[in-house]
């Protein structure tokens, strides 16, 4: 875009030109405004510099080019501040589809703001959507149920750590992802961080001994954030999950108290029956010295998973499912070698996250194990970041063959043929006391046939 004469921009002469359509969305957008004149010509700037009549065609450039061209300005105007509100209600109406906006703003507290001016709604009240509006990306009941049982968990990975001081943050707290994202080591506490108005947000526990170590370090920001909650999503076998999904799904939990007006999370113990109404715990003790009222406790139903399958060796470290698992003494055989499979896996993943702690590709270490269908266990990477696709062989003994299902035989056989890595990590002694006794080997080509033998008993493999 070519560089005017940044001295005129006035809004009649551009106003002609627009679409009848974009029209009416300024007139309205005017409308919110007692006076308009400082948005007039903040506008007449706006679309002098970016000529685009039709509005719905603005999008996330558009934005960062005309709030470098008001930096460069340098003035003392309120004109950044008046287009960026006007973007926003463009965002919040979906008048503008640019999904990237979704990164910087939260749509339902944007909508909020402005249906609060223009029908005069509190902004804390449920706002009943409008039909045209899509319909919000949000996780399900089961998925949450499995994040929130996961979060509680003490583990002793850091990165995984960070995966849960993310979610707090974005789940149980207001703060804006972009504001998470950027936030600054200065607002680092011992115990969390501060909001942008200096209160204090203190994480859960489980989280608290790494933060303690983390916010002495020298190091701004959660600029990872995004990698973080993809990651999270991955253990409990959600895919490409996001921070606007987190706050889709804490706008959806939450139910605002007709008493009091505050927004409470829908659970249980958030919510009291008096006379047959729910209302928030802190309005019944209220309301419960009046003795005429009746309290009622609210019915508990637990709907079991059906065993989500988690990535247990993502989350814990081998040492620590070790102590987990070896608590029992009389396991069913069947239950003892799924145990024995995941101990293999963990002490892997343990062996790859080491490998690649300093790099990025530690977030993306992800146990693929929960779905038979993958054929692998461990997606992993090379320092360079070339894939390797790890079946984990795991047994309590030394130098006995080892058993792969058609399956797994085929999609090693198509990601070789590929040309992509597929590797084998035997481990045997699992079971040994010191954890440098196990032994792994390595089989970067299982079809080798002068070092491996296939027999057709369900491709029994024995290293020759
Ligand atoms: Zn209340």
């Amino acid at each position: 875009m070519a560089k005017k004469n940044q001295s005129i921009y006035p809004f009649k002469i551009i106003e002609p030109k627009f679409t009848l359509e974009s029209k009416l969305h300024i007139d309205n957008f005017f409308k919110l405004y007692k006076d308009f004149r400082g948005y007039r010509s903040a506008l007449g700037f706006l679309f002098y510099f970016i000529e685009k009549y039709d509005i719905k065609n603005l999008t996330m450039e558009d934005f960062n080019f005309i709030n470098e061209l008001i930096e460069e300005e340098n003035t003392k105007s309120k004109k950044g501040t008046f287009i960026k509100t006007f973007f926003e209600y463009l965002y919040a109406y979906d008048i503008i589809n640019d999904t990237r906006f979704d990164d910087i703003w939260i749509k339902a507290d944007k909508k909020n703001y402005f249906d609060k001016k223009i029908y005069g709604v509190k902004e804390n009240k449920i706002v009943v959507e409008t039909s045209h509006e899509p319909k919000k990306k949000i996780i399900d009941f089961g998925k949450l149920n499995d994040i929130e049982d996961l979060v509680k968990q003490t583990v002793e990975r850091k990165n995984i750590v960070r995966c849960f001081v993310a979610w707090y943050l974005l789940f149980e707290t207001n703060l804006l992802p972009v504001y998470i994202r950027e936030i600054k080591r200065d607002s680092y506490t011992e115990k969390g961080v501060l909001d942008s108005e200096g209160n204090e947000i203190v994480l859960p526990e489980n989280c608290q001994e790494f933060w303690y170590e983390y916010h002495k370090r020298n190091k701004n920001g959660f600029g990872d954030l995004d990698k973080c909650i993809k990651n999270l999503g991955n253990m409990v076998g959600l895919d490409n999950l996001t921070p606007t999904e987190i706050k889709n799904t804490r706008d959806a939990v939450r139910i605002v108290c007709f008493n009091c007006e505050q927004a409470y999370k829908n659970n249980f113990e958030n919510w009291v029956s008096v006379n047959g109404r729910i209302v928030c715990k802190k309005c019944s003790e209220e309301l419960k010295k009046n003795t005429k009222y009746s309290i009622d406790e609210i019915e508990q139903e637990q709907i079991e998973s059906n065993e989500p399958k988690t990535n247990l060796s993502a989350i814990y470290t081998f040492e620590q499912l070790k102590k987990k698992y070896l608590k029992t003494d009389y396991l069913s055989r069947h239950k003892k070698q799924i145990e024995i499979g995941d101990l293999g896996e963990a002490f892997v993943f343990d062996r790859e996250f080491e490998k690649l702690k300093n790099t990025d590709y530690c977030y993306m270490l992800e146990s693929k194990s929960d779905d038979e269908t993958n054929g692998y266990d461990i997606l992993s990477f090379e320092l360079d970041g070339t894939e390797i696709f790890i079946e984990v062989k795991t047994s309590e003994n030394v130098g006995l063959p080892f058993y792969i299902s058609e399956h797994e035989r085929k999609v090693a056989e198509k990601l070789i043929n590929e040309g992509k890595r597929y590797s084998i990590y035997r481990v045997e002694n699992i079971l040994a006391d010191c954890s440098d006794d196990v032994i792994v080997t390595i089989i970067n080509n299982i079809f080798d046939s002068s070092k491996y033998k296939f027999e057709t008993y369900q491709w029994r493999v024995g290293i020759i």
